[in-house]
């Protein structure tokens, strides 16, 4: 299995840089997600991977080798789309072999290498049928037997599931990860969905303005998050701005508008002084109304419910700002103008950031 990495890469186009110096290493058999918002160049980058563009410099390398001069085909990379592109007037089994037909395998070698692909998305059984006659998710599977069939390098995925409705989503991201690891592949997944990423990666490059903010695991990511930017893009956060009163170890005492709230540093090295401006990162999750243990407290008042049956979500107002708070597993339902409130956060859930 071949990792891939892109090594400095920039890409220009005109005045834009998509990509303004991207390092990133994906290992073999990886599952690897490319995260950001909109126009941050994870498309581009992914791009540059298959071959469908350029780097104005910088290096595309394949298990080591070279490839930024080599042609899409020539990488052996294959590509899954949000629009599946599939042909709608030919059977399933014609649209899995339709690469191979191109390349001139002998036809029964295509018979047995597109029964193999289809079997590996559970749609064995279903070659015959037209891809008319299929759901949106049988088609999203026979767009990535398609890709598996040629027995590619790398896999590369764009939004793959950004077509079908909220259940198949979560469905097919399960069998996506199956069908990665299953193959023993090496893929390179973009999407802008955060949950989609951190259910499904082993480990996900955030990006922001054409640049790599963070990399890492899912769990890194979320608990260590290298900045306030990565913070509140990789699920909900509530950022408190203060000032350092007191550092002791890894802890810091930080001056608020609600007084002095205790947080944990990340382990990226940065250690703030006192007197220094920070920022507090505090998930919603993380806060609890009314818990015995010992943390930083605030007190506020409930003005926003949203009943979610297994969560409930919360706006509280305190003298920090709003605070998103949800609570797991409700017993109590409360009442938003409820008498006043107190919401405690362990320190150790709460992260001390650059502002
Ligand atoms: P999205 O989630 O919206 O697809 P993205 O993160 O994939 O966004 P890219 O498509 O990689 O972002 O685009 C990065 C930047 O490069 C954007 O500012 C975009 O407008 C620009 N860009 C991308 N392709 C081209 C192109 N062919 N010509 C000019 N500018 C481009």
């Amino acid at each position: 299995m071949d990792g891939i990495r892109a090594d400095s890469v920039i890409k220009k186009f005109g005045e834009v840089r998509a990509l303004d110096g991207v390092d990133v290493e994906v290992n073999g058999g990886e599952l690897f997600f490319l995260l950001g918002s909109s126009g941050c160049g994870k498309t581009t980058l992914l791009r540059c991977i298959a071959g469908l563009e350029q780097p104005t410099s910088g290096r595309i390398l394949f298990g080591g080798e070279d490839v930024t001069g080599l042609p899409p085909h020539k990488r052996e990379a294959a590509m899954v789309f949000q629009s599946y592109a599939l042909w709608p007037h030919l059977s399933v089994e014609r649209n899995v072999g339709f690469g191979l037909e191109e390349r001139k395998v002998a036809r029964e070698e295509i018979r047995r290498r597109v029964g193999e692909a289809l079997d590996l998305v559970h749609l064995g059984g279903l070659g015959e049928r037209g891809v008319d006659q299929l759901s949106g998710g049988q088609q999203q599977r026979v767009a990535l037997a398609r890709a598996l069939v040629v027995r590619p390098r790398c896999l590369l995925l764009d939004e793959p599931l950004s077509n079908l409705d909220a259940k198949l989503r979560i469905e097919m991201r399960r069998e996506i990860r199956r069908i990665v690891k299953e193959g023993g592949l090496t893929a390179v997944y973009v999407t802008h969905d955060q949950e989609e990423a951190l259910s499904m990666a082993d480990r996900m490059a955030v990006m922001e303005s054409g640049r790599v903010a963070q990399m890492g695991t899912p769990e890194t990511v979320y608990r260590q998050p290298v900045n306030g930017f990565v913070a509140g893009f990789i699920g909900e956060t509530n950022l408190v701005p203060g000032k350092v009163a007191e550092v002791r170890g890894d802890y810091v005492k930080v001056g608020t508008a609600a007084g002095p709230l205790i947080g944990r540093i990340t382990e990226w090295g940065w250690r703030p002084t006192e007197g220094e401006e920070v920022v507090l990162s505090v998930r919603p999750e993380v806060w609890r109304i009314e818990s015995p243990a010992a943390g930083s407290r605030v007190t506020g008042r409930i003005i926003e419910r949203t009943y979610l049956g297994q969560r409930i979500q919360y706006q509280v107002e305190t003298r920090i700002g709003r605070q998103d708070v949800v609570e797991m597993n409700p017993h109590v339902v409360r009442d938003p103008g409820e008498s006043e409130i107190t919401l405690v956060a362990p320190h150790d859930e709460v992260v001390v950031l650059k502002p």
